[in-house]
């Protein structure tokens, strides 16, 4: 069975469609996604050939690091991230309806804000997903 995902900022200006699986979501408390979203940013992702934007309102944003962030320049919904890797990171908050994913770990935890609270947030990982789990038990 194919799936069918769909989402978009809030004014409306910008909708996707995604014709095939989604990643389950990873919240980013990196400096950079905590000051484009206000806070951490939950992302889920598909493949970037399953991604279909509607209308031309979307404007990226070079992050300067190497990637960059796509956001609705009506609205300012902070909607994607991407690199150059085939992939496309969403905000799983932009999702229209229930698609059956949860969120699964933190990353970039060394870069949380103070004002965050990560205490029941696990697993966690000190910068990225490839980096090791962070223990904060006590
Ligand atoms: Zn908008
Ligand atoms: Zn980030």
């Amino acid at each position: 069975m194919s799936e069918h995902h769909e989402g978009g900022c809030h004014c409306g200006a910008v909708t996707f469609t995604i014709g095939g699986a989604i990643r389950d979501v990873t919240v980013c408390h990196c400096s950079i996604c905590r000051n484009l979203h206000g806070g951490a940013a939950a992302y889920s992702q598909c493949r970037a050939a399953d991604l279909a934007i509607a209308g031309e309102a979307l404007r990226w944003y070079a992050s300067g690091v190497g990637s960059e962030y796509g956001f609705c320049p009506e609205c300012g919904s902070s909607l994607f991230w991407r690199r150059n890797d085939g992939m496309v990171s969403f905000s799983a908050g932009a999702l229209r309806g229930e698609h059956g994913i949860r969120t699964t770990h933190h990353i970039w935890v060394g870069s949380a804000g103070s004002y965050e609270d990560l205490s029941r947030a696990r697993p966690q990982h000190e910068t990225d997903s490839a980096s090791a789990l962070v223990a904060r038990d006590g």
